[in-house]
């Protein structure tokens, strides 16, 4: 059992998080949405729901720092 004093799991997929917010947060913008962002290195077929994890993922797998967003900004 998750020792959190504050531990709050989501209805959906189980996922336990430490505070509500973050868990809303979840339950909002991930929880059964399909990952927006791609990894477009090579034949590598890393997705993830959130722009910063695919950076994170392409500086840590590949060495590649994203200088350019995918979709552009207004
Ligand atoms: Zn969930
Ligand atoms: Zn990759």
């Amino acid at each position: 059992m998750p020792q959190f004093s504050n531990a709050f799991a989501c209805i959906q997929c189980g996922k336990v998080y430490r505070g509500g917010a973050t868990l809303k947060r979840h339950q909002r913008y991930e929880c059964g949405k399909a990952p927006e962002y791609s990894c477009k290195v090579g034949n590598c077929s890393y997705k993830s729901k959130y722009k910063f994890t695919l950076r994170n993922h392409m500086i840590a797998k590949h060495g590649v720092i994203m200088t350019k967003p995918d979709t552009p900004y207004k």
